[in-house]
């Protein structure tokens, strides 16, 4: 017999969620990680917890509330003194809900029954080679190495950022995300390589906290996968906050000096130079895999690196599954969450299921932007008729209330049935109000459903009511 029904490399969102749930269904669980912290603790958590979602969202939360101290309250009747900003302490508050959460799963781990094998680990032939095998995952870690057997194996090796050869990351005045959430002191001038997710995330904290942010995206358009219209209004809003956004920059050269890191970019009007006190380099991710066995054994992989799965997470190879950012589909932690318990629950012989259909995208910039399904563009090129409802902010008394006017929602629906096809939204909580939508469309939901319910007054959501109503021109404040 096996060492452990299931053993889970990698313990991120999918891996440690894979592993809580296959030992809830009564699966003998372990899960490899070996994941180091600056100060030289293992953690679990992965990208997410440690260097991703978790501490960026708590600098984006100290630093809108630095800029609402600042330029917010007065509109409300309420003057400050001087705003000063106490970094340290700012980036000791991140530290700290990092560390609680990690610490926090390991806790789930002891409850749970799942044993955390500390270091890094490997996937190695299995013992039989037979239409059974059973699989041994090595271990290095600070305990020195270890062999452990397995029935299944769960890939959760996640991803890393893309290296570009025109800006190499030293960690100290050219960063990826991990050293963009750890400056000592605020930057004078922030140069971010990509208006992506992590560029206007991270391009806003620091903005807010003082820096002179210009964001180089090699892109001509901006935000390019979400909706052309949502992706217009940010753009004005992120440009009026003083976010130089370059659309169409594709930096050729870096060279670190006294002043700062130097940049020579070139776009449509032909080659510049700026000099930036730091450098972030946020051009994407790709699919982690090194050092853990899957090309070696044979685990098939796309021409991008990303492990070929099923719909059910499966491999190419009998009791191999993989989950989250080193499979292909949208880099979410809710996404790879999602498919650890359908794998979880799919080797426990029940019927996993995560549809990816309707997977919220949520950027937790001011204002933040959330969407689920389709955007028109995606509707238009698969020739789908649909109609299209909108309405904004500026018309919805609780966002009067909140002084949080811009932005608005738009739902599409099926022409011919009028079930919801997408829903896009720019403005304050939409990643409070994009559930809404994720429930209505994980139903089959029409427009006309959300259309007849209730919605509590004053509230944000009434603009979602009021674009359904939109879809079928009868709303009724606007
Ligand atoms: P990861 O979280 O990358 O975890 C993989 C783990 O596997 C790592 O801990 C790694 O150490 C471990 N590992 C790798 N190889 C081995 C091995 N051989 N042996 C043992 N362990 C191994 N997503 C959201 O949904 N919302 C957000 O707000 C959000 N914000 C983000 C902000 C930033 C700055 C970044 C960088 C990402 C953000 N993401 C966000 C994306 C999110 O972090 C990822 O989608 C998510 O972490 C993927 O989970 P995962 O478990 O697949 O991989
Ligand atoms: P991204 O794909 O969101 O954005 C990268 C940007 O860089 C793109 O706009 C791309 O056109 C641009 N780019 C690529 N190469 C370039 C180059 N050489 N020069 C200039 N621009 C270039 O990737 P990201 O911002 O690095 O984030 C990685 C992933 O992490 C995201 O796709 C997302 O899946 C995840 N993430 C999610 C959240 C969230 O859910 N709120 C937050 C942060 C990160």
């Amino acid at each position: 017999m096996a060492d452990f029904d299931v053993v889970v490399i990698g313990g991120g969102p999918g891996g440690y969620v894979a592993a809580i749930r296959a030992a809830q269904l009564g699966l003998r669980t372990a899960c490899v990680e070996g994941w180091t912290t600056p100060s030289g603790q293992l953690a679990l958590g992965g990208t997410c917890l440690n260097v991703g979602c978790i501490p960026s969202k708590a600098l984006l939360e100290s630093s809108e509330h630095f800029e609402q101290a600042q330029h917010g309250l007065g509109d409300h009747g309420i003057s400050v003194g001087s705003v000063k900003l106490d970094l340290q302490k700012l980036l000791a508050r991140k530290d700290g809900i990092v560390s609680t959460l990690t610490g926090g799963i390991q806790g789930l781990f002891k409850k749970n029954k799942v044993e955390w094998l500390k270091g890094f680990g490997r996937l190695e032939k299995g013992a039989s080679g037979d239409a059974a095998p059973v699989w041994q995952v090595s271990i290095d870690g600070p305990d020195g190495h270890k062999t452990v057997s397995a029935t299944h194996v769960i890939l959760a090796t996640g991803s890393r950022p893309r290296p570009i050869d025109a800006a190499p990351i030293d960690g100290k005045n050219i960063v990826d995300n991990a050293g963009a959430l750890a400056f000592d002191k605020v930057p004078k001038t922030l140069g971010v390589i990509g208006a992506g997710v992590i560029g206007l995330e991270l391009g806003s904290v620091w903005r807010r906290l003082g820096s002179q942010v210009t964001l180089l995206e090699a892109m001509p358009e901006f935000l390019a996968l979400a909706d052309a219209q949502v992706a217009a209004e940010a753009h004005k809003q992120f440009t009026a906050q003083g976010l130089d956004i370059r659309l169409g920059a594709t930096v050729t050269a870096t060279k670190v000096g006294k002043s700062g890191v130097e940049v020579t970019f070139k776009d449509s009007d032909g080659e510049h130079t700026a000099t930036f006190d730091k450098l972030i380099v946020a051009v994407g991710r790709v699919p982690y895999t090194d050092g853990s066995g899957v090309r070696e054994i044979g685990v098939a992989c796309n021409e991008r690196g990303f492990i070929v799965t099923d719909a059910r997470g499966h491999t190419n190879l009998p009791n191999v599954w993989a989950v989250g950012d080193c499979t292909p589909g949208p880099m979410l932690a809710h996404k790879a969450s999602e498919e650890g318990v359908m794998v979880a629950e799919c080797i426990a012989g029940q019927h996993g299921h995560c549809d990816h259909a309707v997977v919220p995208w949520v950027i937790y910039t001011h204002p933040e932007i959330a969407w689920v399904g389709q955007t028109e563009t995606q509707l238009k090129a698969a020739g789908i008729e649909y109609r299209a409802g909108s309405f904004p902010f500026a018309a919805n008394g609780r966002a009067r209330s909140m002084n949080a006017t811009g932005g608005f929602v738009k739902m599409l629906a099926c022409a011919k049935t009028d079930r919801l096809l997408g829903v896009h939204i720019v403005g304050p909580q939409a990643s409070e109000l994009i559930s809404e939508a994720v429930v209505a469309m994980a139903f089959g939901a029409a427009s006309e459903d959300l259309a007849r319910i209730v919605h509590a007054h004053p509230s944000l959501s009434e603009s979602m009511h009021e674009a359904a109503l939109a879809v079928d021109k009868r709303t009724l404040h606007l």
